[in-house]
């Protein structure tokens, strides 16, 4: 993506830019996870560990969440991946579409990942609860903790060269923290060796413009993170 383009996505987030920065070249490479879909639809015979990934979850009936959900939402995007982003659990929309983040947070999600010179599906997106948990309430530990296999699994396949968490139920799962949202943020984290970066969740972002200006200091922290 040109500068100048990422500068109109960076304004449609309410940023303003002052400093120049270097063009980020990223390879695309297909995204397959429709597939991975598709074929789980006819998993009987599955091998593939994606799949086998996929079905599991689909199928899922581990925690009470099967029982409200309209659908499972596995994750989208780039399975090979450089950045992997995690949120917290589908809302509304994405337990209606079956995708993560297609509702407004999604949107500006989007504008997030135009911002560092990727298109969204060069990304992979996942969250760390594949139901929505009912009105939209907090996770609770046991579903995290039921929740969590599936997770690790998406990140061992992917293998991510960075992870960003969003938001800070994503984060303190992940980091298996209570610390503040400030206080993660703004310096870089492990998980198991890969670089991590803890963002704003969009939804935040959405009732808290003046917060944006911290949004895209995150996300050059990140950037940061994978050029080393
Ligand atoms: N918020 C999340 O954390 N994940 C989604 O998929 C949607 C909204």
């Amino acid at each position: 993506m040109d500068n100048a383009s990422r500068l109109n996505y960076l304004e449609a987030m309410g940023i303003v830019v002052w400093v120049s920065r270097k063009t980020i070249h990223v390879e695309y490479q297909q995204s397959i996870h429709e597939t991975v879909v598709q074929v789980s639809e006819q998993l009987e015979t599955a091998t593939d560990e994606w799949t086998v990934l996929a079905k599991e979850v689909i199928e899922c009936q581990k925690c009470s969440l099967c029982k409200t959900r309209t659908q499972t939402v596995f994750g989208s995007g780039n399975l090979n991946a450089d950045w992997m982003l995690i949120g917290e659990a589908p809302g509304q929309n994405e337990d209606l579409e079956g995708k993560p983040f297609v509702g407004p947070a999604g949107k500006l999600l989007t504008e997030m990942i135009r911002a560092i010179g990727l298109e969204r599906d060069a990304v992979y997106i996942a969250n760390i609860l594949k139901c929505r948990p009912p009105n939209n309430r907090d996770p609770k530990n046991e579903e995290v903790e039921t929740c969590n296999d599936y997770l690790q699994r998406q990140i061992t396949l992917v293998k991510p060269k960075i992870i960003l968490a969003v938001g800070r139920i994503a984060a303190q799962t992940i980091l298996k923290t209570n610390e503040s949202l400030a206080k993660l943020r703004g310096k870089p984290h492990q998980l198991n060796g890969i670089p991590l970066v803890v963002v704003y969740h969009p939804a935040y972002l959405l009732r808290s413009l003046l917060e944006k200006r911290k949004a895209w200091q995150d996300l050059q922290l990140a950037m940061k993170q994978i050029r080393k």
